[in-house]
């Protein structure tokens, strides 16, 4: 079942042109959700960042977020699934191929399908293997766009040398992942990128510092080098899928001891608590 042109309907029933500018100029952006027990996590956030993504990029959110929101309860339901994700994905339509924006403006279109998706509990525990590339991506990353495909080719350079993620850098600072958020911790100190235009304004980044606070731990939202990403105590990412997955090996060097740290703990013991306690 899909959400489609303001209904749940059977996947068949959805019939996207080949004129879709989400298809020829990757003219759209998207969000993805996380659902555990049947509840999503961290909905209004995602509806503000969706809202964002879509005023930024000037592309009409055809339905109320009430109403989308409504409509994804709604499909939740009709799948029957408690632990999964939810990727909704808005583009500007369809329309002949020309750059600037259609005259008048196409309708908006607006999709979105739930996957059960398990969490990744093994990476959770054992942590996962990165690799560091150039961010060779344009200089407005915290819009959600569809346009990944330097993250595509980064996550599959990663995957053909045995890593599970790529660490991006512009001129030494590292600014994210190609699909996470990226912290350390040096000396007790929980460092990430600042979010700016440089990086995702990740959902679970907001919520893991909210986290660190709660729990006094020094938190700087400060961008940071190869050189002390390399020198780190503690390496993790964040992401809705990901959750709070350490880090253990960078370009094939162990992370301090090669195995995750304290600091790692406790924040992803936190972050099942506040999952825990949202879902009773
Ligand atoms: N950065 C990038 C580039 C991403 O694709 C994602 C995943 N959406 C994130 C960060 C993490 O964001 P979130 O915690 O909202 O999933």
């Amino acid at each position: 079942m899909m959400l489609y042109k303001n209904r749940i309907v059977n996947d068949h029933e959805v019939a996207i042109s080949p004129f879709d500018r989400g298809y020829y100029f990757g003219d759209g952006v998207y969000e993805v959700f996380r659902f555990y027990n049947g509840a999503l996590f961290e909905k209004d956030a995602h509806y503000r960042r969706l809202e964002r993504s879509a005023e930024q990029t000037r592309i009409p959110l055809p339905y109320p977020i009430a109403d989308i929101d409504g409509n994804l309860a709604q499909l939740l339901r009709a799948e029957k699934v408690t632990e999964g994700i939810i990727y909704l994905q808005l583009t500007r339509g369809e329309a002949p191929r020309g750059h600037a924006f259609p005259k008048p403006p196409a309708e908006s279109v607006l999709l979105a399908y739930c996957s059960e998706v398990g969490r990744p509990l093994q990476a959770i525990r054992n942590g996962i293997r990165v690799i560091v590339r150039p961010d060779i991506r344009w200089l407005r990353c915290d819009l959600k766009t569809l346009n990944l495909l330097p993250n595509v080719l980064a996550k599959q350079e990663a995957v053909e040398l045995g890593a599970e993620e790529v660490f991006f850098h512009r001129s030494g600072i590292v600014t994210e992942a190609s699909s996470s958020n990226v912290m350390l911790v040096k000396d007790d100190v929980l460092y990430t990128h600042p979010a700016n235009h440089l990086i995702l304004h990740g959902i679970t980044r907001a919520v893991i510092l909210k986290l660190a606070f709660r729990l006094n731990l020094s938190v700087r939202e400060e961008p940071f080098t190869l050189d002390e990403l390399r020198h780190a105590d503690e390496v993790f990412i964040t992401s809705t899928t990901a959750e709070v997955t350490p880090v253990i090996e960078l370009d094939g060097v162990p992370v301090a001891d090669g195995k995750p740290g304290p600091v790692s703990r406790r924040l992803q013991g936190a972050f099942e608590e506040y999952v825990g306690s949202l879902n009773k």
